[in-house]
Formats: structure tokens, sequence, C-alpha cells
């Protein structure tokens, strides 16, 4: 394997493996810092290509394509989890990938997940695997109900996920996942979702940004918000936490954490609901909500570059455009504060993320 640190020099090249508006926003940051990004993506109409001068459409096992695009580039990241792992050890081989694919092979599988980080002793639901009938109903028995079933691979924004709330609902939700290997999570009557968006150099030094609260729809980000309505004490865990997680993987970039806060008053806790190897839809408001975005932070910690010490610009809320949604940016616009984000994607297919509105108001 390549040296996997490498200190860019200003003008350097970073590869993108992935071309949608994580991807895009990568680029953009990386520009203002004076870098290149050349992105690689199979689909044709990735948004990302729209603001880069180098681009590769080609597939993820394409050796050919792949083997020039590690030439052409000084160092390799990537904008979504389900990067194949073949195709990080083929690019690794060439050029350093960050963060380390090793990463990847435990956040593609929810149980491998789950079973990492109660290693490190940090809360989750409690889970149970499912890889037959019988299984899930041991797992019922053991967690009770309500429960939700998830594929082990492949889930995002609530696809791949089934809720139980009856005994006789488990056959039909085996079923509507297709039987595939699975994680049984007990339902989390939670207070609030939060995440917390760290970021780790390659001089092993960490900076969170401040927790942020987010609510979803149907599953999917809606709405960010912060300062986040938790307690000073619960904020300082989140942040513990994902620091112990980002440490743990020696892990070189931001990560997205997503955390589960139950109980109220003091009794607060916290609980780890999943890992995201890569910039996360709940640090989108750094943009204009922060001195440094998530994005810039990770494009200086690919860079072997001094992270910066985030600091927020005041009350923040950033609000998705889900589909349709995309159709109001016009009247965004004429917001007074809204700075409006719109990714250049092709057709609104319901709850698609096509762009966000972030609005600052200065003061705590
Ligand atoms: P995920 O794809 O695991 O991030 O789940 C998407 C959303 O489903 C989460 O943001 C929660 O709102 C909800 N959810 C997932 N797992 C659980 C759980 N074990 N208990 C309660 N709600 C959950």
């Amino acid at each position: 394997m390549s040296d996997r640190k490498a200190v860019l020099a200003p003008g350097a090249t970073i590869g993108i493996l992935g071309g949608g508006q994580l991807g895009r926003m990568l680029a953009l940051a990386a520009a203002r810092l004076g870098l290149n990004c050349h992105i690689y993506a199979p689909d044709m109409d990735s948004c990302a290509f729209d603001v880069v001068s180098r681009s590769t459409c080609a597939a993820y096992d394409d050796e050919a394509a792949l083997a020039r695009f590690a030439d052409s580039v000084d160092a390799i990241t990537y904008e979504f989890e389900n990067v194949p792992a073949k195709t990080a050890t083929f690019l690794a081989k060439r050029r350093p990938v960050l963060p380390d694919p090793q990463v990847l092979e435990t956040t593609q599988d929810r149980l491998i997940e789950k079973d990492f980080l109660k290693g490190l002793k940090i809360p989750t639901a409690p889970y149970a695997p499912v890889h037959s009938a019988t299984q899930l109903a041991d797992g019922i028995a053991a967690l009770g109900l309500p429960a939700v079933l998830k594929t082990r691979r492949l889930g995002y924004d609530g696809k791949g996920q089934a809720k139980i709330t009856k005994d006789s609902e488990r056959g039909e939700a085996w079923r509507s996942l297709r039987e595939v290997p699975c994680i049984l999570e007990g339902f989390v009557k939670f207070q609030r979702e939060v995440s917390v968006i760290a970021a780790r150099g390659q001089d092993g030094s960490v900076q969170c940004f401040e927790v942020t609260e987010n609510d979803h729809r149907n599953h999917i980000l809606k709405v960010s918000k912060l300062p986040a309505k938790v307690t000073p004490a619960v904020a300082a865990e989140a942040r513990r936490i994902a620091t112990r997680i980002v440490k743990a993987f020696d892990y070189v970039g931001v990560m997205g954490v997503e955390m589960f806060v139950t109980g109220t008053g003091k009794k607060q806790h916290v609980m780890v609901n999943e890992v995201a190897p890569r910039v996360h839809n709940s640090g989108h408001w750094t943009i204009d909500g922060a001195s440094v975005s998530q994005f810039e932070q990770h494009i200086r910690a690919v860079a072997g570059w001094p992270l910066a010490k985030p600091v927020r610009l005041g009350r923040v809320e950033m609000v998705n455009l889900l589909g349709a949604e995309v159709n109001e940016a016009e009247r965004w616009l004429t917001v007074p504060g809204a700075a409006v984000h719109v990714y250049g994607k092709g057709a609104p297919s319901p709850g698609r993320k096509m762009g966000h509105v972030t609005r600052v108001w200065p003061g705590k």
C-alpha cells in the first residue's frame, strides 16, 4: 500500500470518488484553498462534474480508468460510504486514499459497525443479528416491540428498513427486505436526534463542530438547528463519543456521527445511531454558519494541512430542499439572510436532496 499520509503542495489535485452534491461541495471548498479536484463517478449526470475541470465517468470496477485516475491525482478521498472494497484496495496501492478504506469495512455493515461501537463501550440501540426468520423471532423475543429491522448493508434515508410494531408484522417485514442479512434494533424513544461532525487531521488532532439538532421527515433529514437543545453535559458527551470514534479508526478526514438523545433534564443520555465516514448532510450549515465548513475541514485533512478550530457565527437553521421543494429556491433568494444552495441535479424525484438553505442569526 502506498504511504497513506501525504502533505499536498498548493495546486495539487485531490481525486474524489462519487459525483453527488457532497463531491460538488468538497470540490468547491478545495478550489477556495487553491487545490484542484478530479471527480470519478459512474453516472453521466453527476452534479459534481459541473464544478471541476477534470472528471472521469466510468464504473467503479473499470481498472484501466481507475489506474488513469490514480495517476492524475495526488491523493484520493470519497464522498459516499459504499465505495466497493476492491476499488478502494486497487486505488490505495497507487495513491494515498483517505480516510483509510479499512473504515469502510466497518461502516458499510450495520452489524459490524454496532459491534465496533460496543467494543468501544459506546451506547447504541439494543440490537440482534437476523439472518433467518427464526432469528427474527428470537430477536423480537429478546428486544421486545416496537423494533426496527434494517438490512445490514446498503440502507440509507430509511431505505432498507421496516418498523415492526406487532408480532403479526414480523413475516411481512422480513419478506419486504427480501430476506437479506439484517440487524434488528430496539426502537429508541428518543427526545431528539443530534449529530456531531468531527474532523481528524493527519497529525492526529481532532476538531468537532458543535452538536447539531436534526429533524427528519420520512427518515430523511429536513432541518438542522444550532444550538441543539441539549444540556452542556450531553453536548460534551456527544463530542467525546465522536472524538473516541475517529481516534479508534485512526481516521483522517471528516466523519458524521448520528446520535439519539434519550431522557429528560439531567437524565439525558446519548446513543449512537450511525456513523458516516464522509462529510454529512447535517454539517451543511457549516458553509454559511461557521468560520470553516465541514468540506474545507475534510479537504484540509486529506491535504495534510492544519485543521481549523471552528467558530459558529450565530443561531443557525439549515433546511433541505427535497424533491420539488427545489422550486422554492427562487422564493428563498428573496428572503433576507438566506444562503441558497442548489445542487444542479436532474429530475426532482420525491425525497431527493436537491439543495438546501441556511439562515444565520447573529448572537448565540
Ligand atoms: P438510519 O438510516 O439508521 O439513519 O435511520 C433513519 C432514521 O430512522 C433515523 O434518523 C431515526 O429517525 C429513525 N430510526 C432509525 N433507527 C431507529 C431506532 N432504532 N429507533 C428509533 N428510530 C430509529
